[in-house]
């Protein structure tokens, strides 16, 4: 406890102490950017220990678990030597709402031994649902993806699907009334069924507490002190979740910085934060201005890109570190160029004795990180991605890929192993009948004469002829197609999938199947195009195998991931207007602002060095190659002797550049 006190003097600055040793009653810190929230936060739980509160009456609610791990760590190495910080109730939202469920989902009529849905579960849950109502084969209904989606968006926001589908999702409007009953549906076949979504876990909460006023008073009895990190980015369901919980004794701190709201398309309400004096009458507000992450080049380079914004809390922040390299901005020839530029100054830096894992490259989407990942693999750059599968480990990326290996390959067991599976009415005892009668033929034999052989046939189980008979066609086709690239043969995959391909953005598979074929396009020859891949994977295999990666590695993340995380060299890829922000995300000035925000949380994660990186134009195609804008966020930092950053000259042209025509003048106001 002793070396508690010495550590509160000497490792906080006065502000940050402040917040710690608040009091009781309800607590705000809302500061920029590496200012030590998250360490004030830590502290401030380790000091309530140091105290005597006994650590299971303490809930810490972060948004990753990751997040939550790093802080229990923290506050173990704080208060461990006095407290059994094991007992400490810490994670994500949905982790406390399922500990708590465990207990009481008696009160709601569900068994306590309720069965948690993943993603995948709902999906398929819901894809029933359709099936039910016969919607499932109509094309022009919503695919199973985006009304989970509708659905999850109406529980976060708490606001009915009817409202939610007017307000964001007018393109359902059509089919409105078939949408609300397969939404019921769903809810209820879940019900019935003891089921609970990830979404439902934290609504279903709030239902108990708000209906079993005794459970309450129990839970908030329990709960003496409620601590929440990233607080600007709950939503309104896990707003009022922390609401409930904290009870009358309102004893609850909460960090945050609106200016790193990045999840308002999931519903987050930085309101939440803005609000909270409003809602916590008398609450102590405690702001800290001083930033430790960054040097003085970063943090101002930061300052300029969130002053753009209207909308934000007013906040000072001045750095208080040495002063560092101005980042860079780098235009680079194509995205081969930039995965190239990126891995060349990581190699440099390695040899300059940083190690990989203090360093981090971040972009808006995974599909701008691909090309990047061949290069790595290419170099033996040991990564790892963060938010869990790699883009190319997906299964159904990997399900589209076997299509192009076994036709290319005949004797790719596991490629045709993984096809022949998925075909409904295939079980895994025809899977390996069908493989050893394939086999067993003259391996000179086509692709038609063998798909088609009495022998093989024979082995199709009666319920699974239509299937088959699709996938006879598919690699037929492929086959017959003559020398076609990877992105030729994946298009016909596309285009056979099942749902075939209806424009829906929501439906994320598509989105990253589009993503694969566009990359694809960019490899002449399938061989290369696979090899290349495997290497990727087998490259992280290998650390897989090993039991686990070697323990210095790069991270490659989406700036969402990287949310609360720092890194002493940072790269920002792919900042192509476009792209970062997305255009989606440009089509009015609050998404604009959002997408701001999110790059803002992008260059406040470096330490020290900071590149922002951009292809000039498109990799080269029959009539040369294509201008690209750079992102707006880069055009608006300021130039001259206010600049922030150096801008390096884009590349020498090697041959054509086209400029896209703009359309003409739009007819001047009369
Ligand atoms: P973000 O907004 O990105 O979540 P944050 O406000 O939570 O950032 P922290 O991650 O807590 O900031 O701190 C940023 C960095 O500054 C960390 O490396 C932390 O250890 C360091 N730091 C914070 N406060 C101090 C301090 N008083 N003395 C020295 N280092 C500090
Ligand atoms: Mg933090």
């Amino acid at each position: 406890r002793l070396e508690l006190d010495a550590a509160l003097a000497t490792s906080l600055n006065e502000e940050q102490r402040a917040a710690v040793e608040a009091g009781e009653g309800p607590v705000l810190v809302i500061a920029g950017a590496g200012s030590g929230k998250t360490r004030t936060l830590t502290y401030r739980v380790a000091r309530m220990l140091a105290r005597g509160v006994p650590p299971d009456s303490l809930l810490l609610l972060t948004f990753t678990n990751k997040a939550a791990r790093e802080m229990l760590r923290r506050v173990e190495e704080l208060a461990g030597g006095f407290a059994d910080v094991g007992r400490l109730m810490g994670g994500t939202f949905h982790h406390a709402a399922h500990v708590l469920l465990r207990e009481h989902a008696g009160a709601l009529g569900f068994s306590t031994a309720f069965t948690v849905l993943d993603r995948e579960d709902s999906r398929d849950l819901m894809a029933t649902c359709l099936a039910e109502r016969k919607l499932r084969s109509d094309k022009r209904f919503p695919r199973p993806d985006a009304l989970l989606e509708l659905v999850s968006l109406a529980t976060n926001l708490q606001q009915p699907v009817s409202q939610v589908l007017v307000e964001r999702r007018p393109r359902m409007l059509p089919v409105a009334p078939e949408v609300f009953a397969t939404a019921r549906r769903f809810q209820q076949r879940k019900a019935q069924m003891h089921l609970m979504d990830y979404d439902d876990l934290l609504a279903h909460l709030k239902r108990l507490l708000e209906e079993h006023p005794a459970i309450r008073a129990e839970l908030s009895a329990r709960f003496q002190g409620v601590l929440v990190d990233e607080y600007q980015d709950t939503n309104r369901l896990q707003g009022d979740l922390v609401d409930l919980l904290v009870g009358e004794r309102r004893n609850l701190t909460v960090v945050g910085d609106d200016c790193q709201s990045i999840y308002s398309f999931r519903g987050a309400e930085f309101t939440n934060i803005i609000d909270f004096p409003q809602r916590y009458p008398g609450c102590g507000i405690y702001p800290l201005t001083r930033n430790y992450r960054s040097t003085p080049q970063v943090l101002r380079l930061a300052n300029a890109v969130i002053a753009r914004n209207t909308r934000q809390f007013p906040k000072a922040l001045v750095s208080d570190g040495a002063p560092g390299p101005v980042p860079q901005v780098v235009p680079t020839r194509d995205v081969k160029g930039q995965a190239a530029f990126v891995t060349e100054r990581i190699l440099a830096l390695r040899a300059q004795g940083q190690r990989l894992e203090s360093m981090a490259v971040l972009y808006r989407a995974h599909l701008h990180s691909l090309e990047l990942q061949l290069e790595l693999a290419r170099h033996g750059l040991p990564f790892r991605v963060r938010s869990g599968v790699r883009f190319f480990e997906q299964v159904h990326v990997k399900d589209a890929l076997a299509h192009l290996r076994w036709v290319h390959h005949r004797a790719d067991e596991l490629a045709f192993k993984r096809l022949v599976r998925r075909l409904p009415g295939v079980g895994a005892a025809s899977t390996e009948r069908l493989w050893t009668a394939l086999e067993a033929l003259p391996p000179e034999l086509p692709l038609p004469q063998a798909l088609t052989h009495p022998d093989v046939l024979a082995h199709v189980p009666r319920k699974a002829q239509a299937g088959f008979q699709r996938f006879q066609a598919l690699m037929i086709r492929l086959d017959a197609g003559g020398p076609r690239g990877p992105g030729a043969l994946l298009a016909d995959v596309l285009a056979a999938r099942e749902a075939p391909a209806t424009p829906d953005a929501d439906d994320l598979r598509a989105e990253d199947l589009r993503q694969l074929q566009e990359f694809a396009e960019r490899f002449e020859d399938v061989p290369r195009f696979l090899s290349d891949i495997a290497l990727v994977s087998e490259f992280s295999a290998q650390g897989a195998l090993d039991g686990e990666m070697p323990d210095d590695v790069l991270t490659l993340t989406t700036v969402h991931q990287a949310k609360g995380l720092e890194w002493r060299s940072v790269f920002v890829l792919g900042l192509v207007d476009g792209r970062f922000p997305l255009s989606l995300a440009t089509r009015n000035p609050e998404d604009e602002e959002e997408e701001r925000r999110l790059f803002y949380v992008a260059v406040t994660r470096a330490r020290e060095a900071l590149w922002l990186v951009y292809p000039h134009t498109s990799l080269p195609r029959e009539d040369g190659r294509m201008l690209l804008t750079p992102s707006r966020f880069l055009a608006e930092l300021p130039v001259g002797p206010d600049a922030v950053c150096e801008s390096l000259p884009p590349p020498e042209p090697d041959g054509p550049i086209r400029v896209r025509e703009l359309g003409p003048d739009p007819e001047p106001e009369p």
